[in-house]
């Protein structure tokens, strides 16, 4: 694992982000808890997505689709036939691996060494064999490059097989007549299918959109990357519906909308890039990546694809239900195009956490601290009496009082303030307020800033505004 990365794991943990799913019996792989502090963080992310999407853009409404479909669902959208990974098995060490993630890793060490020209010509052999679905030419590229188990340290690979990354279950008692459904793989198909529903109840009018966010669920193999890739993850998806031939200029503009949310929240320009897909899935006729600079390298967080209309159009072929929009300005009957927008909140949650870790060291002191966008920090404030005595705790629990309905607010009053300050830093909150003996004769506080460590005086009467201000985004 990546140095950063580690710390990052570790301080997550420590500091009530993020646990390994049940870890008193050694965890689940690739399944993760949220703590006290992390499910703030990601609510919030979540609240400033839903809120972008849903008030901020005309014409986005939202659903709350459930995780269980009907089985034929994955049939028409065709992940029963083709949601698989080519993997692949060490015979010494008994691991499976994801067969094309092992040959990305080995281009990309080449990549860091700076032999651009090797890392491209194994992506692209990789490439070109996944379109041709030469799984033993994969296995061939494995071994005649000699990538080695990073357990077991050998290159005894089996063959290449496919394996369908649904999991699966059964409804109805397992005596009857029981039939086996899927645990969605992916939020978009609950909006397809309401697509009607939605269209007629909330009487929207193309171009509009639905989005969606829910737990997702996915037999991913690769598990060394944090919360990168999860077995159980939150989508944040949105589908757009437009008239076909209009789809190309709608995938434009969605793909520089995102682009801006994600510089709003204070991602670094530098650190994001758009890449295009060269490999189109079956159902795209435009996808691109929003990446983000991770520890590990450039990854993707979200998705934007333009699907033309092979989704709503199978479901009409499956379900033999019409899934025809009539548009009253050109008086014609049609199948909407779509164009998805699709984040992971987990892996938003990832991107957040690593541009927010911030290790300073200078001269007089080093300090590490979280350095969140206040509109997404999951504490807002930290009132702190001075001391435990003299009517401080009583004065700061008003200004508890006073600010807690709006804000997620922290009351503290062990410890030396400079311990209680250092320990805000750890969870990225902004504003830690010192409550004092000057606070009982004229109501004014000290305000320590996260980010610069600088103090003011400030009137108690101005907090809530200074704070909405600040968390506004
Ligand atoms: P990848 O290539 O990383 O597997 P994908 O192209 O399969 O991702 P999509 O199916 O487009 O991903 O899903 C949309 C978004 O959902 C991704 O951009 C990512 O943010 C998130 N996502 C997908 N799979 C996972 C996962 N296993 N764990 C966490 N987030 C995920």
């Amino acid at each position: 694992e990546h140095a950063q990365l580690k710390d990052i794991i570790s301080h997550a943990k420590e500091y009530g982000f993020v646990y390994p799913s049940s870890e008193i019996y050694d965890g689940l792989q690739a399944v993760y808890d949220y703590g006290a502090y992390g499910v703030e963080l990601k609510n919030n992310l979540k609240r400033l997505w839903w809120e972008t999407m849903t008030r901020v853009s005309d014409n986005i409404v939202g659903i709350d689709a459930a995780i269980f479909m009907h089985p034929t669902t994955w049939k028409a959208s065709g992940h029963v036939d083709s949601f698989n990974d080519p993997m692949i098995d060490n015979k010494d060490s008994k691991k499976r691996y994801r067969a094309d993630v092992l040959v990305e890793e080995h281009a990309a060490t080449f990549e860091r060494a700076g032999d651009i020209e090797k890392a491209n010509s194994l992506t692209g052999a990789l490439a070109r064999l996944l379109e041709a679905e030469d799984l033993a030419g994969v296995r061939d590229l494995i071994t005649n490059e000699g990538i080695k188990c990073p357990i077991s340290g050998t290159s005894n690979w089996t063959d290449v097989r496919q394996f369908n990354l649904m999991f699966s279950t059964q409804v109805g008692s397992v005596a009857e007549d029981a039939s086996t459904i899927y645990l969605r793989p992916e939020t978009a198909q609950g909006i397809f299918v309401n697509f009607l529903n939605v269209q007629k109840t909330a009487r929207m009018k193309v171009p509009f959109g639905i989005a969606q966010i829910g737990k997702a669920f996915r037999n991913e193999i690769v598990a060394r990357q944090f919360i990168f890739r999860m077995r159980e993850f939150e989508q944040m998806e949105m589908q757009f519906f437009v008239r076909p031939g209009t789809e190309l200029d709608w995938y434009q503009k969605w793909a520089d909308t995102r682009m801006r949310w994600h510089l709003a929240l204070g991602t670094p320009a530098a650190k994001l890039r758009k890449h295009d897909h060269e490999k189109l899935a079956h159902y795209a006729n435009a996808a691109m990546d929003i990446e983000f600079e991770f520890p590990f390298g450039f990854k993707e967080v979200e998705g934007i694809h333009s699907r033309t209309d092979f989704d709503l159009k199978s479901h009409q072929e499956y379900s033999k239900k019409k899934q025809q929009y009539f548009d009253p300005e050109i008086n014609q009957n049609y199948i909407p195009y779509v164009i998805e927008t699709s984040i992971g909140a987990d892996r938003l949650f990832l991107l957040t956490l690593c541009n927010a870790y911030t290790e300073e060291s200078s001269e007089e002191k080093s300090r590490t601290y979280l350095k969140f966008h206040p509109a997404i920090a999951p504490v807002k404030a930290a009132i702190l009496p001075l001391t435990k005595k003299d009517g401080l705790p009583e004065k700061a629990q008003e200004i508890v009082d006073l600010l807690k309905y709006d804000f997620n607010i922290i009351y503290e009053d062990a410890a030396s303030i400079g311990k209680r300050y250092a320990r805000q830093d750890l969870i990225g909150t902004p504003f830690c307020i010192a409550v004092d003996h000057q606070t009982l004769e004229d109501n004014t506080v000290t305000i320590r800033h996260r980010d610069t460590t600088e103090q003011e005086r400030v009137a108690i009467s101005e907090l809530h505004g200074r704070i909405t201000e600040a968390t506004s985004f």
